[in-house]
């Protein structure tokens, strides 16, 4: 793959920003900036290392704070060129931190409850904030097919991406996804190809071809720029602490798919106290997961610092991985951190998206109502301290997976007279 080669030999003159190096989670080898992602010492997981030494403190917040509304404002702590913000892209994130006290009042939370609604991103789920990383990963590294693996939000987080800054895209998704995602990864035009098999079976396909010619010039956003992809997810560590007013927040409830997401929102916390942006003080991290697809809580309940892999049966599909790629750093991160990982039933699941829905007016897809409902659990069994500020995260909009609330509908049908809606017990 002469594209890889050439890249990786010449990353002096690749501008990410302040990424300096790949650098190896397992072992701490370094290696220059390129389409990577497993260390060629150990085979451990690459990611991005900065090189933050120039920042001060005062400057770098008041810079943030002039920044665009978007995640663009944290730039300078992102692997992504400072002029990254007039490039065509879908400029995400900065989403509103909802205070939702009717949700905490109904959970008897009293320290304070938010919910970071990242379903108003452009394409309706947070991976909007990690394919942006990609996407300039991709254009330093010269590809031109965005490609990646999807259990379904992602497709339209690429398909969109790949629409504005012009590039093909051709996404990969197990065959059998909610209508809803389909449509939205169709609509914006590039190639969307159905695999037989679950996730796991479309990401290994994936794997494949990328050692393969066909898919030369592509760059998977979730594969071979997986460790820039990954870095979009600090976004939503930064942007909650800014609008807790620099703030941490004392506990904080992450979605688990492959669990990249609750592995760089930790990272992104711990950047922000080293660099003197928020106070240190002790954070708690926990994991949600769907109880049919619960490869890490299983792994965490029974103590074990492997995840075994499970076969996924359950209606959130954005979270169905069931061979987490990044479950053992998770499990890590929960016990450090005294956080914990808990799963809910689709019965749950899909009473927490109304009780979302009802006191918050809040519509979260099925992997929201995975972590209101983790958050109700973790609070019955003491785990999650209801005295202490808790944000819990929605990633994707309800209207994705319409299927999961199909019972909800109409109160009554009615003539439209007065004399019928008096009947009907609704005056
Ligand atoms: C992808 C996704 C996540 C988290 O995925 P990770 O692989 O754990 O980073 C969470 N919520 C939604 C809706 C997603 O689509
Ligand atoms: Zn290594």
């Amino acid at each position: 793959m002469a594209v890889h080669t050439v890249a990786s030999s010449t990353s002096s003159t690749v501008d990410l920003g302040p990424a300096a190096a790949l650098s190896c989670r397992e072992c701490g080898h370094r290696v220059p900036l390129g389409p990577v992602f497993a260390c060629e010492e150990c085979f451990g997981p690459l990611e991005v290392a900065y090189d933050f030494s120039a920042y001060d403190t005062d400057t770098l917040r008041k810079r943030i704070e002039a920044g665009p509304a978007s995640i663009w404002r944290y730039a300078p702590l992102l692997p992504v060129p400072e002029d990254v913000a007039d490039k065509p892209n879908l400029n995400p994130g900065w989403t509103r931190l909802v205070k939702a006290d009717r949700l905490a009042a109904e959970l008897g939370v009293t320290g304070g409850l938010y919910v970071k609604d990242d379903s108003g991103n452009p394409t309706h789920s947070f991976k909007d904030r990690v394919v942006a990383q990609a996407l300039e990963a991709a254009r330093a590294f010269g590809f031109t097919t965005l490609s990646c693996s999807s259990t379904g939000n992602l497709a339209g987080a690429v398909g969109a991406a790949a629409a504005r800054a012009g590039l093909r895209s051709c996404v990969f998704i197990p065959h059998d996804l909610e209508q809803g995602k389909v449509v939205m990864a169709a609509v914006y035009g590039g190639d969307l190809v159905g695999i037989e098999g679950t996730y796991d079976d479309v990401n290994r396909f994936c794997s494949e071809l990328i050692g393969d010619p066909a898919g030369e010039g592509w760059g998977f956003v979730n594969v071979n720029l997986r460790p820039y992809y990954a870095e979009g997810s600090k976004t939503l560590a930064y942007e909650i602490c800014e609008q807790l007013g620099w703030r941490l927040p004392d506990q904080i409830v992450v979605p688990i798919a492959s669990g990249s997401q609750l592995t760089k929102v930790d990272k992104g916390l711990r950047e922000l106290i080293e660099l003197g942006l928020v106070e240190d003080k002790p954070y708690k991290i926990f994991g949600a997961q769907a109880a049919g697809c619960s490869p890490v809580s299983t792994a965490f309940k029974a103590g074990h610092d492997v995840v075994r892999p499970q076969k996924p049966d359950t209606i959130a599909k954005s979270l169905a991985i069931g061979n987490p790629a990044d479950g053992p750093y998770v499990l890590d991160i929960a016990r450090r951190t005294g956080g914990a990982v808990e799963d809910v039933t689709d019965e749950q699941i899909v009473d927490a998206i109304k009780l979302l829905a009802r006191t918050e007016g809040v519509f979260a897809e099925t992997a929201g109502g995975v972590t209101v409902g983790v958050t109700r659990k973790l609070i019955e069994n003491g785990q999650l301290d209801p005295s202490k500020t808790t944000v819990v995260l929605n990633t994707g909009d309800g209207l994705k997976t319409l299927d999961a609330v199909a019972g909800t509908g109409l109160t009554a049908t009615i003539r439209p007279t007065l004399d019928s809606f008096r009947e009907a017990g609704l005056a």
